[in-house]
């Protein structure tokens, strides 16, 4: 593994974008798993990071301020990258292919992204339980608990749970998305009043957030934040 790589942040913005991301500092662990599984980059599959040197000036960052549409009943959205290339692999990768740890760096890099002192709480978008056990895990809740651990927040990964499972949001537009996902999502724990990151990996037409966000209201939340890597413009 390429000794650059070794807990270095790397400091890299394209023309367009004046906010700088740079790679997570990696904890322990972390290099220790690298180490032992070293990470493909997403994007062109060289060894040494989850997004190589070069792939991550290719990733459309979004800025900070950058204008995102919240959906119905939240308070903002936070978002790092826009859904194309680099970033969509990230999240494939994350979703589909099994390399869990890719979390560690998505989570970081969405925690960077949230103002400080806002949030109490963070809570995952729940997987329905039958999908999680047909996946194994639930990324939602892995990135979740990330961003709570990197923001210094409680992760109350069982405040919402999915009541209704769901037919896949991708095979659907808009209006079918909003009725496919409401009411599919119900407080499982109380708040008072807290404020709440609500925790994805992609934001598309914002209808699962939407519904999510209502049964945190019902749970008992102050204001809701979604804060997802990936904003499918
Ligand atoms: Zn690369």
């Amino acid at each position: 593994m390429p000794s650059s790589t070794a807990g270095f942040a790397c400091a890299m913005s394209s023309a367009l974008d004046p906010v700088l991301r740079v790679y997570p500092v990696r904890t322990l662990t972390e290099r220790i798993l690298d180490e032992i599984f070293p990470p493909l980059c997403v994007g062109c599959r060289r060894i040494g990071r989850w997004i190589c040197d070069r792939c991550w000036m290719q990733v459309a960052w979004l800025g900070q301020g950058e204008p995102i549409p919240a959906p119905a009943g939240l308070d903002g959205v936070v978002a790092v990258a826009g859904f194309d290339g680099v970033a969509r692999e990230a999240v494939h990768a994350l979703k589909f292919g099994e390399r869990h740890a890719i979390s560690g760096m998505m989570g970081h890099l969405m925690a960077g992204a949230v103002p400080p002192h806002v949030i109490q709480v963070v809570a995952p978008v729940p997987l329905h339980s039958s999908r999680r056990r047909d996946r194994g895990y639930d990324q939602a809740a892995m990135l979740a608990t990330r961003v709570g651990r990197s923001l210094d927040v409680p992760c109350r990964r069982n405040l919402l749970r999915r009541v209704r499972k769901t037919r896949q949001q991708t095979t659907l537009d808009g209006i079918h998305r909003r009725e496919n996902v409401r009411g599919a999502f119900a407080p499982r724990e109380r708040l008072q009043g807290e404020a709440v990151l609500l925790v994805d990996d992609v934001l598309t037409t914002g209808a699962t957030m939407a519904a999510a966000a209502e049964a945190a209201r019902e749970a008992g939340a102050g204001r809701v934040i979604a804060c997802v890597f990936a904003w499918a413009r």
